[in-house]
């Protein structure tokens, strides 16, 4: 009896789905993430602006390099790997 198994199976999803419409319906709707404040620094790497959080650029200085940069110090320059001896 194939189909007395499905309903079986039926009622398993069933019992799972409330659980987990619950979980969705217990997180937290629009909660209004606090906006950093922000400012905008010029890339001393590639001379764009960005628009940074002004925490993490307090005490920078001129020298701000943007998170790209940072990330990516070497997109000017091939890699060491990728040169030809
Ligand atoms: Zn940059």
């Amino acid at each position: 009896m194939s189909r007395r198994k499905d309903r079986e199976r039926f009622l398993q999803l069933k019992q799972q789905n409330p659980g987990y419409l619950g979980f969705r319906g217990n997180a937290p709707a629009a909660v209004a993430a606090p906006v950093p404040e922000l400012t905008s620094m010029l890339c001393t790497v590639c001379q764009r602006k960005r628009n940074v959080p002004v925490e993490s650029v307090s005490g920078a200085g001129e020298d701000f390099v943007c998170i790209r940069c940072q990330d990516d110090p070497g997109q000017d320059h091939p890699a060491p790997g990728e040169q030809n001896p």
